[in-house]
């Protein structure tokens, strides 16, 4: 490849994610989120991201690839002492820089190893092998030291693909690395923000027909919906140029939150679980919950939030029509009646639940989550969600979700939790 002089702009930034794992559905590449949200915060917006396996001509391909438009490359994976580790061979290809071993690589990796009790083999010390010219990353955690260097106008950086290691190298030395770099070449991007609301409730098509026109085509700032089982999330992203003022982004993400009111139930890491436990926290009630169908994910998720035995007292898990009886007085003729995946037999369940703990609220569930066990008039999907409140409120409500066993749990566990989060704000229902 010919020698390029001036280096590229950063902010035109890839990942190369190495790794056979990543390729065969074992593990997705996590590393390259983490680096750009890193990145996000420095202004620096990253434009590709690949996935290649342990192959040393695939990973030449990649990089070369990438050198033709890319100002910051990152590698992750492929650093490893085994003989399928062959990210530093790769770069040394393509960049026509030779392998070398370095001093205070080797004594670093000595040092380490030495803590563990051991000394260093012939593919550890193939690890202290580094591109000449390149810089040393020392690895803190970990015994694979990385690297830098500029190459074809690009800033080509290597690090280990064990995501702690990878993370605490990205934060001790690649992101000082570049806040230099950007200082050296005047560059002052600002940062990327990203502001995220989740909804429940309302199918991806009618989000997007709700916010339509929300953001003009020549404001930077991307809208982005993403569905998922537990609802479609809804983010506004600035572009690090041209800058977009706090109150501009603040007026966009005002305008998502009165399109979307009846339906928003988080905004930014909070989850639903955190906003019913905080909920439940402010208005001093106890909640119970009788699962059939979900299995106990929702006593699960609730309690998953530290702090939680203040408000939850008690869940059953009750699969058989014998359990809904004995557990919770359900009669055994409205279980006949009605059949067990019924609007009666899910408002039985929160009532027996509510009378039985004494709490302020039951939550009750009762479906078919598949494969098996539907029939025309019941089909898979079918889901029962009762509550049965103090103040006297029952309420059920049918759904009829879409998706695997997994998925009908998952969407069925955020319905419930969303019933009590509407009783707990006592809202009026959406129309
Ligand atoms: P190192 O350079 O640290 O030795 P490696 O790729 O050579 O990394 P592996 O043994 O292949 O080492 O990977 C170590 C662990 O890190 C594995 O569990 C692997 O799945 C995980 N890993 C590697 N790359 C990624 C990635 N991009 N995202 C998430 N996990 C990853
Ligand atoms: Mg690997």
């Amino acid at each position: 490849m010919p020698p390029r002089r001036s280096l590229r702009p950063l902010h035109l930034a890839e990942t190369i994610a190495v790794g056979s794992e990543l390729l065969v559905g074992g593990r997705t590449d996590s590393n390259s989120l983490r680096i750009a949200e890193e990145f996000g915060r420095l202004g620096i917006g990253v434009r590709f991201k690949s996935i290649v396996g342990d192959d040393r001509k695939d990973i030449r391909t990649a990089v070369a690839t990438a050198a033709g438009r890319a100002g910051l490359i990152v590698l992750t994976g492929g650093l490893g002492p085994t003989v399928d580790d062959c990210t530093r061979e790769a770069i040394s290809d393509v960049t026509g820089r030779r392998l070398a071993l370095r001093k205070d690589a080797f004594d670093a990796l000595k040092k380490r190893l030495a803590e563990w009790g051991r000394i260093p083999n012939a593919g550890q010390r193939r690890q202290a092998q580094i591109p000449d010219g390149a810089t040393v990353i020392p690895n803190p955690v970990g015994s694979a030291p990385g690297f830098w260097m500029k190459w074809h106008g690009a800033l080509l950086v290597s690090l280990p693909g064990v995501p702690w290691e990878m993370e605490t190298m990205l934060r001790h030395s690649v992101t000082p690395l570049l806040t230099s770099e950007l200082t050296r070449v005047r560059m002052r991007p600002s940062p990327i923000t990203r502001l995220v609301f989740h909804t429940f409730g309302l199918p991806e098509a009618e989000v997007d027909a709700k916010i339509k026109g929300l953001v003009k085509p020549t404001t930077p700032v991307d809208l982005g919906l993403l569905a998922s089982p537990t609802g479609v999330l809804v983010s506004l992203t600035t572009r690090p140029s041209p800058a977009l003022s706090g109150p501009r982004l603040q007026r966009l993400a005002e305008g998502v939150r009165s399109r979307l009111r009846d339906w928003l139930y988080a905004e930014g890491s909070e989850s639903m679980e955190e906003v019913v436990g905080r909920l439940l926290t402010t208005h001093r009630k106890t909640v119970a919950m009788a699962e059939s169908c979900t299995g106990g994910l929702i006593g699960h998720r609730l309690t998953q939030v530290p702090g939680s035995s203040a408000y939850v007292d008690r869940g059953v898990m009750c699969y058989s029509n014998q359990a809904k009886t004995d557990l919770l007085g359900v009669p055994p003729s409205l279980i006949e009646r009605h059949g067990a995946v019924s609007a009666e037999v899910a408002s039985a369940m929160a009532r027996g639940m509510r009378e039985r703990s004494g709490v302020s609220v039951a939550l009750s569930v009762t479906g078919i989550a598949g494969p098996g066990g539907g029939t025309p008039a019941k089909p898979v999907g079918l889901v029962y969600i009762g509550l049965d409140a103090e103040d006297g409120r029952s309420i059920t409500k049918e759904y009829r979700f879409s998706g695997d066993r997994t998925v009908v749990k998952q969407r069925a566990s955020q319905a419930a939790l969303d019933l009590l989060r509407r009783w707990l704000l006592e809202r009026a229902e959406p129309a």
